[in-house]
């Protein structure tokens, strides 16, 4: 996938400081190393938010930065929990601190409009208090024009695309760990990684409605799959990424105003 004048991590220096003069959208990806199943990598809710703000940031004349790939603590009804070997998790604390460390350097060097673009649920609250932090830093300074928006690329999926996924009925975003949706992604742009053999058919998880700590395991699937992979395709991840890439580039184009494209 050819993204050229996306990547700020691909930029020189001048090219950034002439890119962020013209006060371009830039997302920052946020994701996870966390594991998700015998068949796909620990890097997933990295390699699927990069992805996809990297194509919306090609529609919308964006900038991506480099991503942060490790997240919150991964909780057993939407990552499978923290305890499986390879999920390398960080405390609020610090991946609030480093989110808005993060949003304050952009806005240092120039960027008002900044999304949050995340892919690991985890992370949500907390990118919440990293923007509201870095807004409040910014005003201590008396700037008032950085504007900062948060998403989850799922949230965009519409009821067209949920049916081409799950032509037997939805389970929950939750239960959609290492599932269908990501599957399928993954077979989409990064079909390499994903261990095609290995892709497993458990049922569903069955949680009670409420959470315990330390974690209790027994209503874990074992593989750390939330419900059925089995009937994710390529087909299905092309089909997502041909809906909500445009429908997200639509979104921050109407967010941030009429001069951003
Ligand atoms: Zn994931
Ligand atoms: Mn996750």
């Amino acid at each position: 996938m050819s993204t050229p004048n996306v990547r700020i991590a691909d930029m020189t220096w001048y090219e950034f400081a002439d890119r962020v003069k013209e006060n371009p959208i830039v997302l920052l990806p946020t994701g996870s190393v966390e594991q998700h199943g015998p068949h796909l990598p620990l890097l997933t809710d990295v390699i699927l938010p990069v992805t996809v703000a990297e194509a919306v940031a090609a529609e919308i004349g964006g900038m991506v930065a480099p991503a942060v790939s490790y997240g919150y603590k991964s909780q057993p009804k939407s990552g499978g929990g923290n305890h499986f070997p390879g999920t390398l998790s960080l405390d609020a604390g610090v991946f609030i601190g480093l989110v808005r460390n993060i949003i304050n350097e952009l806005v240092r060097h120039g960027a008002r409009k900044i999304v949050l673009f995340d892919g690991h649920m985890e992370n949500q609250w907390f990118l919440v208090e990293a923007a509201d932090l870095a807004l409040r830093d910014q005003a201590m300074l008396g700037r008032h024009d950085v504007k900062i928006i948060k998403l989850g690329y799922w949230d965009f999926i519409n009821k067209a695309t949920e049916a081409v996924l799950f032509p037997d009925g939805f389970p929950s975003w939750e239960l959609e760990h290492a599932a269908v949706m990501e599957t399928s992604i993954m077979l989409h742009v990064r079909p390499d990684l994903v261990r095609q053999d290995k892709i497993p058919d458990d049922p569903a998880a069955d949680f009670p409605p409420y959470d315990v700590y330390p974690f209790d395991t027994r209503p874990i699937p074992p593989t750390g799959v939330l419900s059925s992979a089995k009937s994710a395709s390529a087909e299905k991840g092309a089909a997502v990424l041909a809906q909500v890439v445009p429908d997200i580039a639509a979104s921050l184009r109407a967010a941030f105003g009429p001069q951003s494209d």
